[in-house]
C-alpha cells in the first residue's frame, strides 16, 4: 500500500480533510494530529475497518480502542448512561486530553471495545481533529499511531517511521501540544478511577468533583495475575531499543550515580545516554545527552520523541532522571517507569 502524506498549511486544510474523510468513510486508515500524541483513525462503529488499525500497529484484539468525537451529540449515540461527575467533568475538560470510560450503547461493535460492555470516549480539542472527525460523520476510533509498544509518535516523521505503507494517509499537523497520552477516567464506578494519568491531573479533576482515585498500574507494577482495569496497561509500553534506568535521588547523588554508571558502561563498550533536566545538561559525562526542558510539563512533551531520537543513533542503555509524582509529573513517571520496565535505582 502506498501512504499518501499530506502537509497542512494555511490554505489546503479543507482539501487534505476532505480527502481524508472520504478514505475514512470507505473503511480507511488516516493518521491525524491530536492535543496529546498522533492518532490513527478508523470509522469507530465499523469492525471491519478498526480491525485494520489492530493490524497496521500489530496491537493485541483484547486491548480496546478510545472514539474520538467531534461534537459532544455524538457522545449520547455511543454511551447509555452518563453519571453526574461525569457531566462536571465533561463541562470542564471537553473538548480536551480526558478520555472517560462509559457503559457503551449497541452501536458500538464489541470488538472494537476489547469484548467489554464499556466504550473509552474522547472529544479532541485540535482543530484538524475536530474538523476531521466532523467530516467523517461518524466517531473515529484513534489509538496512539505507533507500533504497537514503541513511543508513541508525536510528530508525523515518527508515525511515517511507524506506519508507511501500512496506511492510507498521514495528515501532518506538525508537533503535538501536549506529547503524551489522554488522562482515562472510568466513570462507570462510583468514585471515578484514573485508568491512565496525562494532562488533566488528579489535582485538576478533584477541583471539579472531589475524590478521584488511581488504579493501581498507574504507579506499581502489577504482580502476577493481577489485572489492571485498562487492558492495555498490561503490555509492554513506551519501549526504545535501548535499556532505560531511573535514578532517583537529590541532584548531587543522582549526577554522581549516573557518571559513575557512565563510565563503567564506557569500559564494557557500551554506547550510554542520559535525559536529564536542561539545567543539568553539562553535568554528565557523556556525549549523548537529551534535555527534558526544565519542568515535567515540558519533559511530557519532548519524553517521547527523545526516545526515538536514542533509538535512531542506536544506544545502549539510557540514564534518566525522575520527577516528583504530582500533577503532571505523574502522567511523566507512569511513561518513564514502563519505558524502564520498572527499573528505578534510588541513590
Ligand atoms: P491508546 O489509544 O493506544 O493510547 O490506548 C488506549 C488505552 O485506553 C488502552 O490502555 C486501553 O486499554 C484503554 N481503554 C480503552 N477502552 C477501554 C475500556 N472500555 N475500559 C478500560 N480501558 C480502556
Ligand atoms: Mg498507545
Amino acid at each position: 500500500m502506498i501512504t499518501c502524506f499530506e502537509k497542512l498549511d494555511n490554505n489546503n486544510t479543507d482539501e487534505i480533510i476532505n480527502k481524508a474523510a472520504r478514505i475514512l468513510k470507505k473503511g480507511g486508515l488516516v493518521a491525524f494530529p491530536t492535543e496529546t500524541v498522533y492518532g490513527l483513525g478508523a470509522n469507530g462503529l465499523n469492525a471491519e475497518a478498526c480491525r485494520k488499525i489492530y493490524e497496521a500497529k500489530g496491537r493485541p484484539s483484547d486491548n480496546p480502542l478510545i472514539l474520538h468525537i467531534g461534537d459532544i451529540k455524538q457522545l449520547y449515540d455511543i454511551v447509555v448512561d452518563i453519571p453526574d461527575n461525569a457531566k462536571k467533568l465533561i463541562d470542564s475538560f471537553w473538548p480536551g486530553p480526558m478520555t472517560g470510560i462509559f457503559n457503551k450503547s449497541n452501536i458500538v461493535p464489541s470488538s472494537v471495545c476489547g469484548g467489554l460492555n464499556t466504550v473509552a470516549v474522547r472529544f479532541p480539542s485540535n482543530e484538524t481533529a475536530k474538523k476531521l472527525i466532523l467530516a467523517s460523520g461518524v466517531p473515529l476510533a484513534a489509538p496512539s499511531a505507533n507500533t504497537s509498544g514503541k513511543p508513541s509518535p508525536t510528530k508525523a516523521e515518527h508515525v511515517q517511521h511507524d506506519m508507511n505503507g501500512k496506511i492510507d494517509m498521514i495528515i501532518d499537523g506538525g508537533e503535538c501540544d501536549f506529547g503524551i497520552e489522554s488522562t482515562i477516567i472510568d466513570f462507570t464506578e462510583k468514585i471515578p478511577v484514573i485508568l491512565r494519568p496525562g494532562a488533566i491531573t488528579k489535582e485538576m479533576l478533584e477541583n471539579v468533583v472531589g475524590k478521584i482515585v488511581f488504579d493501581k498500574a498507574v504507579y506499581s507494577l502489577l504482580s502476577e495475575g493481577e489485572k489492571p482495569k485498562a487492558p492495555g496497561m498490561k503490555y509492554k509500553h513506551y519501549a526504545p531499543e535501548a535499556d532505560i534506568v531511573l535514578v532517583n535521588g537529590s541532584t548531587e547523588n543522582v549526577v554522581k550515580k549516573i557518571n559513575s554508571l557512565l563510565s563503567e558502561d564506557f569500559k564494557n563498550g557500551l554506547k550510554s545516554g542520559v535525559m536529564c533536566r536542561e539545567s543539568n545538561l553539562k553535568l554528565y559525562n557523556s556525549k549523548f545527552v537529551l534535555s527534558f526542558g526544565n519542568s515535567a510539563d515540558t519533559a511530557g512533551k519532548v519524553l517521547f520523541d527523545n526516545l526515538r531520537k536514542f533509538d535512531d543513533i542506536s544506544i545502549n542503555k539510557v540514564y534518566s532522571e525522575t520527577f516528583d509524582e504530582s500533577n503532571v509529573g505523574m502522567a511523566v513517571m507512569n511513561r518513564l517507569k514502563k519505558a524502564a520496565g520498572y527499573k528505578i535505582i534510588n541513590v
